[in-house]
């Protein structure tokens, strides 16, 4: 006879539901992770039929959370770190980029995914100055309050807010109240820095963006609004948008277009259009 496991294999952490896709796993899964199931993979091969190349806007927002830590680091001086929506460990965490500016800059990662938990408090917590909270980012009560977070983070001085591929996640309409919460906790001199799924508002590119939003919404993972400009920027109510380039206007800006480390050697791709992202000073 055979023994039924008591125990999920240990590649799937209790409570995964691998039948559902996930933010963070399908997320993982556009940028070549192994933390995925099919029900994540499907839902890319989907919304891959009107945009072969949406893993590219997956890397978009990835690279501008790499450059906008060295930015909050290096040039911003900034040592306090709230990354809001972790996602899975990959190569070049929040952490690993500031503390290599910053010996002492302390990173809290918040995350509510099952896997990223599992993964992400033996992964993410590398060292004393980075800690991992289980939160819900849409609810920045929960996350301020949090043991974690007050105990790591210094709110009486300036603090970095990630909430980088995120926000397209919050369907309800009151995202800039939601992130007002935020801002209004924050000291002169910090700094919040998002990226999210973009309507560029052009004929070349909305049609794309309405359709890969109906395809994510309809989707088991069942979420990823593609707003404005106006409807990204009005996320940073308060802040001194920072400017996106040299003698760029200040205000949101393609990921790939934001501070680039390098010139572009080919043009964008249609997926590439549909990821921008903003950084914000509290004045
Ligand atoms: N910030 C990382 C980056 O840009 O590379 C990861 C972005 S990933 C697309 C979004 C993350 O937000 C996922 O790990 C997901 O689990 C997390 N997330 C989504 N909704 C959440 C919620 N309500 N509370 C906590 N985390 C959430």
């Amino acid at each position: 006879m055979t023994e039924t496991p008591s125990k999920a294999p240990s590649s799937v952490p209790v409570g995964v539901d691998t039948t559902n896709a996930s933010i963070a796993r399908v997320y993982d899964a556009a940028l070549n992770g192994k933390d995925n199931f099919e029900v994540d993979r499907e839902v890319l091969r989907q919304v891959g039929q009107v945009a072969p190349e949406v893993n590219d806007l997956a890397w978009s927002n990835r690279k501008f959370l790499q450059r906008a830590c060295n930015f909050l680091a290096d040039q911003a001086g900034i040592q306090q770190f709230l990354d809001c929506g972790s996602g899975l460990p990959t190569a070049e965490n929040t952490h690993q980029i500031v503390q290599r500016m910053n010996t002492e800059a302390r990173v809290v990662y918040v995350d509510n995914d099952p896997v990223v938990i599992a993964h992400g408090q033996a992964l993410l917590e590398e060292n004393g100055l980075t800690n991992f909270a289980t939160a819900d980012i849409f609810d920045p009560e929960q996350v301020l309050s949090n043991e974690t977070v007050t105990s790591q983070l210094d709110f009486s001085e300036p603090v970095a807010l990630l909430h980088v591929g995120t926000l397209h996640h919050y369907l309800a309409e009151d995202g800039p109240e939601m992130m007002r919460a935020y801002i209004d906790a924050l000291a002169p001199g910090s700094f919040v820095a998002i990226a999210h799924f973009f309507d560029p508002e052009t004929p070349e590119h909305s049609e794309l963006a309405r359709k890969m939003e109906d395809l994510f919404l309809h989707s088991p993972m069942g979420s990823g609004r593609f707003r404005t400009r106006a409807e990204i920027e009005a996320l940073l109510p308060g802040l001194e948008l920072m400017p996106a380039g040299p003698g760029a206007a200040p205000g949101l800006e393609l990921c790939d277009h934001w501070w680039p480390t390098g010139p572009k050697l080919r043009p964008l791709n249609q997926a590439e259009h549909c990821i921008a992202a903003l950084v914000g000073r509290k004045p």
